[in-house]
């Protein structure tokens, strides 16, 4: 068999692995089945992307894949709150495991991949750096009808579609802030860099101190196009 047959013959057994699973003649747990629907519970695999893509074309599947997280949430019907800034597909989230410094609007992909973020990347690290788990997330908010700085495009808050976080309060009070701790003691230090860094995994964008003087203070998470981790 030349190369070419070969990877023809490996191109039609997969569409035949995949035929087999989206009509249900194969048993292939959900984790594993790029049509079974998100659980934000499981650990993130290669099919999460996809099913968070897929879920941002389809509210109702957005909102069962949010529906497994522990965030409390209202569904926001679509509107203009400011011309060129229209909201879709979106959620206003309260809180949950942690609490907010204040209610915010999100995209329900955005809110996806905060609770993807919550609680495979942030309280992991919480917990390997402090040993117990963050409270609570103080935030600058999230939707802002603006462009990026002073230039001509638009900022993914325009859409509700970025969030940025300035700190966290762990269970015994303790706070930890971008703005004061980035350059703080080694351990504020340590947890800051892993937060970045679990960010990065489940945010298409992560901006922090290390990009520029703009965000000395705050992450900035959003799920435009753009793929960024500094
Ligand atoms: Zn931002």
């Amino acid at each position: 068999m030349t190369v070419g047959r070969f990877l023809l013959f490996l191109l039609f057994a997969a569409s035949l692995g995949l035929a087999a699973i989206a009509r249900g003649w194969v048993d292939v747990p959900p984790r594993f089945n790029p049509w079974a629907p998100l659980d934000l519970r499981d650990t993130p695999n290669l099919l999460t992307p996809f099913k968070l893509h897929r879920a941002q074309q389809e509210p109702a599947l957005c909102q069962a894949a949010l529906a497994t997280s522990d965030l409390r949430f209202a569904v926001v019907a679509d509107s203009l709150p400011e011309p060129d800034c229209p909201i879709e597909n979106s959620v206003r989230i309260r809180g949950g495991e942690v609490a907010f410094s204040a209610s915010f609007l999100a995209t329900c992909r955005l809110a996806a991949a905060y609770a993807l973020f919550e609680h495979h990347g942030l309280q992991p690290a919480a917990q390997a750096v402090y040993g117990q788990p963050v409270a609570r997330i103080e935030h600058f908010g999230s939707f802002a009808c603006r462009n990026i700085g002073s230039g001509s495009r638009r900022s993914q808050h325009a859409s509700a579609n970025a969030l940025d976080i300035a700190g966290f309060r762990l269970e015994d009070g303790t706070r930890i802030t971008v703005a004061r701790d980035w350059s703080g003691s080694e351990r504020e230090q340590r947890f800051l860099r892993e937060v970045r860094k679990a960010a990065c995994r489940f945010f298409n964008t992560t901006l922090g101190p290390d990009y520029n003087a703009a965000h000395h203070d705050h992450f900035h998470l959003d799920m435009g196009r753009a793929r960024i981790c500094r």
